[in-house]
């Protein structure tokens, strides 16, 4: 038997529940892992809160990140014992996920631990961590550089937000932080943000074009904040997408790109190719300081991880949460 969050499904209505569950239940796969931790998303917290359509079949355990060991594999990538990882690939949406003692997964969808981790600390990191690296990634891929200018970070409390201001800020970027949490101030300054910029500056109907502000951008936010983030872009600038917490949409118009060539980079972590991910979970290991970690994250139990979604999407959580299955 093994303990999973379990969200189910009636006459459109939605219950979540901490259930034991016989192994026999486990989906198929070709390698079983004892979850060590896993650790809340916001995609997770749409899942759990059924706030998002993000599940995709009922009944669903959620949770799109797990760390843990291998117990058994027929496969020949991996044998008992091994230290694995899971990003994304669509679990804990259409394949049960990490919110769980015990997960049955594709071969292909996992990589060894990073050496440079512990399972707790790679679940500190995370999507959210993996995705600001690959974030990062595609600024650098653009040709960004220090001494370009300013990099903005919207979403900055959040996971992605938080991970992106450190490694922005390590890589030698002077960044600013734009944020609805003024009291969060001398945590995104630890982190090393520059400059605070109040999120309301962003969140309302702007111009096409903006005073041209920074040279790089990170956003998780969408919405009007995206269209402003490309219309204060300054000349050859970039910006990475990667999410939507103030809304789909994205009221822009084409002026950044046909008047200053701004580039606006898609950033996808959940189909990402292999090599990919690998190549951002190395440079996550070259260019995180651990004690930082302990500062972005902190740590709960399985029974407390449905709470701690309402919390999350209610915008009352910073930076990262572990859930840890010990
Ligand atoms: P968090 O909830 O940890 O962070 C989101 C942050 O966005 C909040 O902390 C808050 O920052 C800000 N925010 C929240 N609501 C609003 C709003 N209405 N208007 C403006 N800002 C707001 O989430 P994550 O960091 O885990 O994820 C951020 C986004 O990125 C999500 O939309 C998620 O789905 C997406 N994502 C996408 C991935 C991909 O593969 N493309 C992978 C991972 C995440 P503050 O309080 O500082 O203002």
């Amino acid at each position: 038997m093994f303990k999973a969050i379990v969200i189910e499904k009636q006459d459109d209505a939605q219950r979540v529940t901490i259930q034991s569950l016989d192994e026999s239940r486990l989906p198929e796969g070709d390698v079983t892992v004892r979850v060590e931790c896993s650790t809340l998303n916001y995609k997770d917290a749409l899942a759990i809160t059924g706030k998002g359509p993000v599940v995709r079949q009922f009944p669903m355990v959620p949770g799109i990140d797990l760390a843990g060991t291998v117990e058994a594999s027929s496969a020949d990538e991996f044998k008992p014992g091994d230290s694995v990882l899971l990003n994304g690939w669509g679990v804990g949406e259409g394949h049960w996920g990490g919110l769980a003692e015990k997960a049955r997964l594709r071969s292909d969808w996992l990589i060894p631990l990073p050496s440079a981790f512990t399972a707790s600390q790679a679940m500190a990191i995370g999507t959210a961590g993996y995705t600001a690296m690959l974030a990062v990634m595609a600024l650098e891929r653009q040709g960004l550089e220090p001494d370009h200018g300013e990099v903005l970070v919207t979403g900055a409390s959040g996971g992605v937000g938080s991970y992106a201001i450190a490694l922005l800020a390590r890589l030698g970027y002077r960044v600013i932080a734009a944020t609805g949490r003024p009291e969060e101030e001398a945590y995104l300054k630890g982190l090393g943000a520059q400059a605070i910029l109040d999120r309301s500056e962003l969140a309302e109907p702007g111009r096409p074009l903006a005073k041209e502000r920074w040279a790089g951008a990170i956003d998780s936010v969408g919405s009007h904040t995206l269209a402003n983030v490309l219309a204060g872009t300054r000349y050859g600038g970039c910006v990475a997408a990667c999410g939507l917490a103030q809304g789909m949409d994205l009221p822009a118009t084409v002026a950044p790109f046909i008047l200053r060539g701004v580039t606006l980079a898609g950033i996808d972590s959940v189909m990402r190719p292999r090599a990919d991910r690998l190549e951002a979970w190395r440079r996550l290991g070259e260019l995180l300081d651990r004690a930082q970690l302990d500062t972005i994250t902190r740590t709960i139990g399985l029974d407390e991880a449905i709470d701690t979604a309402e919390a999350l999407l209610a915008g009352r959580v910073r930076g990262r949460v572990v859930v840890s299955m010990t």
